[in-house]
């Protein structure tokens, strides 16, 4: 899942940047409005964290904008003001959810998960392919009862094939969900960890496809013991 964070406060956008990695979001960070909204058009994020006070641009206009132009992006609006009045204008310019500053880490995670299970692909917090299941609340993944410990990487690709079940996915689009964007697009690291997640897989491993060429499919199938 791909989160975008538009906070001109340097150390919040950084502190919930390092959080929200640890919980394996792959997350891009603009310190301004301009960059935000220029980042917004040009990337497809699940979630974009807002807030309201910028430096260069009105945040509840930005938010107008950013609905208008992407709408399968979730917006939680950031704002100082414990003022009812400003978060019923955050809400009305389309804003999905908002918290106010001060706020816990634990209660944004607990929000942005939120909102990711309303949409109807994401309703489960478990993917299930074959024996394979993946507990995304918990972060674990089982083959059978038995736990495979996978790295940030691995669990998010596995993620982001798991959510494309029968569809070819392009080595392009792994990089632009698992990694930001300034990742060089002429490496072979996706390769690399797909290898790896095959191997961590077992005989499981055989149920992520190489599509010559192309990218990678997972497909659900029997797998002989
Ligand atoms: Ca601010």
């Amino acid at each position: 899942m791909k989160i975008l964070i538009i906070e001109d406060e340097k150390s919040i956008a950084d502190n919930l940047k390092i959080g929200l990695e640890q919980h394996r979001f792959m997350v891009d960070v603009a310190y301004d409005g301009q960059n935000g909204h220029y980042l917004a058009g040009e990337y497809d994020y699940d979630i974009i964290i807002l807030d309201l006070m910028l430096p260069d641009m009105d945040g509840e206009d930005l938010c107008r904008r950013i609905r208008k132009e992407k709408r399968d992006s979730f917006v939680i609006m950031l704002t100082a003001k414990k003022q009812i009045e400003n978060i019923v204008n955050g809400l009305n310019c389309g804003a999905d959810d908002y918290l106010t500053k001060p706020f816990e880490f634990s209660e944004l995670l607990a929000r942005i998960r939120a909102l990711l299970r309303r949409t109807s692909k994401n309703k489960e917090n478990t993917l299930c392919i074959s024996d394979l299941k993946m507990y995304l609340d918990k972060e674990q993944v089982f083959i059978g009862e038995k736990e495979i410990k996978l790295t940030k990487k691995e669990f998010m690709i596995l993620e982001y094939l798991l959510r494309h079940e029968g569809q070819l996915v392009s080595r392009n689009q792994i990089l632009e969900h698992a990694w930001d964007r300034n990742v060089d697009i002429f490496t072979n690291i996706v390769d690399t960890h797909i290898k790896n997640l095959r191997r961590k897989l077992g005989k499981s491993g055989r149920l992520i496809e190489t599509v010559y060429g192309s990218g990678y499919r997972v497909l659900s199938r029997k797998i002989d013991k």
